[in-house]
């Protein structure tokens, strides 16, 4: 017999259902779930798509767990959790711990609960069944081209830059994939034991193989590559980069890093996780110039693709890969659009931080004092 505690935080459904990720990780209590759902209800209206904000999880602990256990936990949690989501409620996704194989099982526990093929209440499902081509990579492509976009503000891109990122799991792995599709160099990359350099380019094939598919650690990606060193324990900030992408967790770029990372000639931040750097953090990247996009503009993309994941449940049809890619492309471009007009509009242009908790803020607002909620 085992004991977990689940939660979910419903925040915000001005705009549309409560929407937002499960995570199943160690450290999950309430206050981070709250944390995590209130951000959502800004990222949310900045994707400019029909969806409220709110976050779930629980401290259950999948790693080194059978599939069976991991199936006997998902069971578990949606026997309570069903009765307060549907597809026009609270529509939950995956984050930490939670990827394809947990949204398989939380699914087909629901539909038995129900007897519903619901296939909106959920998002982040298989691709034979009602998932949506491009939403497994969506986050981690969206952060970059949402980078791609501050860059070009300095007639730059990715081409050419040295990158380092943080987080080897679902976020990260994606966004090294787009950031060396677009020419940059990714030399770095990390997990909670620390951290690889490879300074010919990180291969993604290898690393999607190592923790993908093995599910293992990144110091086995060291063995298997030559010339690749790994770092046990180490910190991931420490090595020099243009271009920071840190895609693992909250809290994990403090002001120390920062000021390390910006003496080492760094240009951008794009965050891929949800508030990965500290306040401090923050003050010192916006002190020295370096472009800062914020985690709820910078990994919309995720969210955003889960929200065309809806749009195909409901109409019974699935898109293309270009098709949906080109879609990510267009919402992400226009959070950029949207952030920066409203950092210009409130007197202080290139202020991503601004521009996102502004324009996030006054959707959510207005739609509220229009429904009468206030
Ligand atoms: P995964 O579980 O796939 O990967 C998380 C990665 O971060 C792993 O490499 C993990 O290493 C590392 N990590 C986790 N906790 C810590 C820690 N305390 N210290 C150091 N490293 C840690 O999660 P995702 O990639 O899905 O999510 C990463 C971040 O992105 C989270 O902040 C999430 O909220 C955010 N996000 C995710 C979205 C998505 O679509 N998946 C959407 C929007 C935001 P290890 O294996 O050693 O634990």
């Amino acid at each position: 017999m085992q004991i977990n505690r689940g939660f979910r935080v419903e925040f915000n459904s001005a705009l549309g259902p409560y929407k937002g990720g499960l995570r199943f990780h160690p450290s999950v209590y309430l206050g981070i779930v709250k944390f995590l759902g209130f951000e959502q209800i800004f990222k949310n209206a900045l994707t400019g798509m029909p969806i409220g904000g709110g976050k779930g999880g629980s401290d259950f602990d999948p790693r080194g767990r059978s599939d069976a256990e991991v199936m006997r936990f998902c069971r578990s949690f949606m026997t309570e959790l069903y009765r307060h989501i549907g597809e026009y409620t609270d529509v939950p996704a995956g984050d930490i711990g939670v990827g394809g194989r947990e949204i398989g099982y939380l699914f087909g526990q629901y539909k038995r609960i129900t007897n519903r093929y619901e296939s909106g209440v959920l998002t982040g499902k298989g691709i034979s069944w009602g998932g949506s081509l491009v939403r497994p990579e969506a986050t981690g492509f969206g952060t970059v081209i949402f980078t791609q976009e501050m860059l070009k503000t300095r007639g730059t891109s990715f081409d050419g830059q040295r990158v380092v990122v943080s987080g080897s799991g679902n976020v990260a792995i994606n966004a090294i994939a787009k950031a060396q599709s677009l020419g940059a160099t990714v030399v770095a990359c990390s997990d909670s034991s620390g951290y690889i350099m490879d300074e010919a380019g990180i291969d993604v094939g290898l690393l999607r193989e190592v923790k993908e598919v093995e599910r293992g650690r990144l110091k086995d990606y060291a063995v298997r590559r030559p010339g690749v060193s790994y770092v046990d324990g180490g910190s991931v900030w420490d090595v020099d980069a243009t271009v920071a992408l840190p895609c693992a967790t909250q809290n994990e770029l403090d002001g120390g890093a920062a000021a390390r990372l910006v003496r080492g000639g760094l240009l951008a931040v794009g965050e891929g996780a949800n508030m990965p750097s500290t306040r401090d953090a923050v003050a010192v990247f916006q002190e020295a110039g370096v472009l800062f996009g914020p985690g709820k503009a910078a990994n919309a993309g995720g969210v955003a693709t889960s929200a065309l994941e809806m749009q195909q449940n409901a109409s019974r049809d699935s898109w293309s890969f270009e098709h949906t890619e080109e879609r990510l492309t267009d919402i992400m471009v226009g959070i950029h659009h949207r952030c920066a007009a409203t950092a210009d509009e409130y007197g202080e242009p290139g202020n991503y931080v601004l521009g996102a908790n502004i324009g996030g803020f006054a959707k959510v607002a207005e739609a509220m004092l229009a429904q009468g909620l206030i």
